[in-house]
């Protein structure tokens, strides 16, 4: 993966984790919006109910506000106030008193004289009959005579139980003969509030809690009390306690709606514990967490796939430009090699011609070169018998100036044979050049070898060369011509001296031949300088040469090579180790035999 390809791949989780923290925020008025919502939903409902309690609470109210005026024109009531002690008009009342309340559903209905003192009453019968108590002190009885409506409320100083009180004068012209009071029972108000989670709270005009839905509030001051309040409760107990306890609510945890009822100076609350809203809006911001997390993860996903298309894109672009790229470097490459190619074969096609142009130059340098070879031979085959003619001419010459006649002649004869010796040597140099081959035949080893050491016999006794010889007397018979045989043995005896002038005395010459398994070897060893590492690789070349001081072509080593490989045999080259050289030749066995005349001589 190249490194630009590793910053594109690198997650993305880590920039959409920051982009969520950066939303998160969002949650915020999102859970604003709820709770509003939430809350303006409570507080309609809440109106409603509110509104409810309020309508059927007056409703109630209603309906007995003005039955104490009604009550107070009957006849029977009219009469027990005219007579006050009559026990037939006491109980006429009473009657009359306890059967309208069964029939408006009042609490309890009651007529007072004009002092407060109760004549008769609709629960007369009971064990807490209100007949015969003075209710003077409560507020409702001081309106009533004062000529207003009494409106109280209170809690029955016998029976104990919250109720409303209405009261209304009973006149005889203009003067208050007395008072007819009809207390509505208000607790069963209160226990149409239902168990539901909002509470009620009905304060009086004093900021207490006169009905409410949670009995431990009963009774409690909402705001603190003056002291005038404080005396008036003293006075007319309209609850149970003396003293109302501050009913310390607090305000952060409940939603309070109020309606004022203006008649009684009451004040309506429904109290919604604000602990409502929190399961909606928890709820709704969960969900808009969830929305905002699904959101992220479709976001990020869908930058994920937009990534890996890009980056497909992108793949597949360098790619194709890549193979572009080589296929334009392959394609020039290509033409280099063609062009290279094309270059060759002009190349190939101009050394062949120069090859084909070489060959016929070497063609003609081969028989030029053969040509010299040959006459070099010539030459050099050729010095030998004629420095052995000169010399027997000239001591011919002695032999006559002496009339040593029969010698003379005896020398003649040798410089006549040495002559047709030429004349073979000639031949076969002729033979070898035009690649004849001559039949082999056997040949005695030590006659030959003698004829060479008679050739050379003056020079040799000029170095005063020690010939050591250790040769058969059997004649060896070797497989060979009598020449050619010739020719290697005066060559090998000729280098042998030639070594030899390089050094001082004592110059020896060893020879030795022996039978062999294979045929017969014969050794030629000097004490001269051996063959330098050179010569010794170089020396069977023609035309290769060390010789200086006395004359050398380089070509008698050559010839011999040659001679021996056609008659069959081998020429060893080598350095003895008490130094000089040593020379082995190997020939192969011939058939013994007389002759000693070389048949192949064309002069014989
Ligand atoms: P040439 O005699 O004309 O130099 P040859 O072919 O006969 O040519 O010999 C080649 C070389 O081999 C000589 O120049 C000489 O260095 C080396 N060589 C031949 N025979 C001997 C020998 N007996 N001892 C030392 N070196 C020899």
């Amino acid at each position: 993966m190249t490194p630009r390809a590793s910053i594109t791949r690198r997650p993305r989780w880590r920039s959409l984790a920051i982009l969520a923290l950066c939303l998160a925020p969002l949650l915020w008025p999102l859970e604003h919006l709820a709770e509003r919502y939430y809350k303006s939903e409570l507080v309609s409902q809440n109106r409603q109910t509110l509104d409810l309690y309020v309508a059927n609470l007056l409703g109630t109210l209603h309906r007995y506000e003005t039955l104490p005026q009604i009550l107070g024109d009957l006849p029977a009531l009219r009469a027990l106030l005219a007579a006050p002690r009559n026990a037939q008009a006491i109980l006429d009342a009473n009657h009359l008193l306890k059967d309208i309340r069964e029939q408006t559903g009042a609490e309890v209905m009651y007529l007072l004289d004009a002092d407060g003192n109760t004549l008769a009453a609709s629960n007369w019968e009971q064990r807490d009959s209100f007949v015969g108590r003075n209710f003077a002190f409560r507020p409702y009885y001081s309106d009533a005579v004062a000529g207003r409506l009494g409106r109280f409320f209170g809690l029955g100083t016998t029976s104990a139980k919250r109720g409303y009180f209405f009261a209304a004068a009973v006149h005889d012209q203009d003067k208050v003969i007395g008072v007819l009071v009809v207390k509505v029972d208000l607790d069963h108000t209160e226990t149409l509030w239902g168990k539901t989670p909002e509470q009620l709270l009905l304060t009086d005009h004093n900021g207490v809690v006169i009905l409410t839905s949670r009995p431990e509030w009963r009774f409690r001051a909402t705001r603190p009390l003056s002291d005038n309040e404080r005396q008036a409760i003293v006075s007319i107990l309209p609850y149970p306690t003396r003293d109302p306890q501050p009913l310390n609510l607090d305000a952060d945890a409940w939603l309070t709606q109020t309606r004022t009822i203006a008649e009684t100076g009451w004040n309506v609350s429904i109290l919604a514990p604000k602990t409502l809203l929190d399961r909606p809006v928890r709820t709704v911001v969960a969900v808009g967490g969830a929305l905002l997390l699904a959101l992220m993860l479709l976001l990020g996903l869908m930058m994920q796939r937009r990534r890996h298309y890009l980056q497909r894109i992108e793949f597949e672009g360098r790619t194709r430009h890549e193979l572009e790229t080589r296929v334009v470097e392959r394609t020039s490459a290509l033409e280099g090699l063609n062009s290279k190619l094309r270059q060759e074969v002009l190349e190939r096609e101009q050394a062949q011609q120069e090859l084909v142009r070489a060959q016929d130059e070497l063609v003609q340098a081969g028989k030029l070169s053969a040509l010299g070879t040959m006459s070099a031979s010539i030459s050099h085959e050729l010095n030998q018998p004629l420095a052995a003619i000169r010399s027997y001419a000239e001591n011919t010459e002695v032999l006559l100036d002496h009339e040593r006649i029969e010698d003379a002649r005896g020398n003649l004869k040798l410089i006549s044979e040495l002559t047709g010796r030429m004349a073979s040597i000639i031949a076969h140099l002729r033979a070898f050049a035009r690649r004849d081959r001559h039949a082999l035949e056997s040949v005695a080893l030590q006659p030959a070898l003698d004829d060479a050491l008679a050739l050379l016999a003056k020079r040799r006794r000029a170095m005063a060369v020690e010939l050591i010889r250790d040769l058969p007397d059997a004649p060896l018979w070797v497989q060979a011509g009598e020449t050619r045989l010739r020719q290697v043995l005066g060559n090998l005896l000729a280098n042998a001296l030639d070594a030899l002038t390089e050094k001082a005395n004592p110059r020896c010459l060893w020879l030795s031949a022996e039978q062999t398994a294979d045929g017969v070897e014969l050794r030629i060893r000097d004490n001269g300088p051996g063959f330098t590492s050179e010569a010794m690789a170089r020396a069977r070349e023609p035309f290769f040469t060390t010789k200086t001081r006395t004359q050398g072509l380089g070509l008698g080593l050559a010839i011999c090579d040659t001679l021996m490989r056609a008659l069959g045999g081998e020429l060893l080259l080598s350095n003895h180790p008490q130094g000089g050289a040593l020379l082995i030749l190997r020939l192969r066995a011939g058939e013994p035999g007389v002759s000693l005349q070389a048949p192949e001589d064309p002069s014989a």
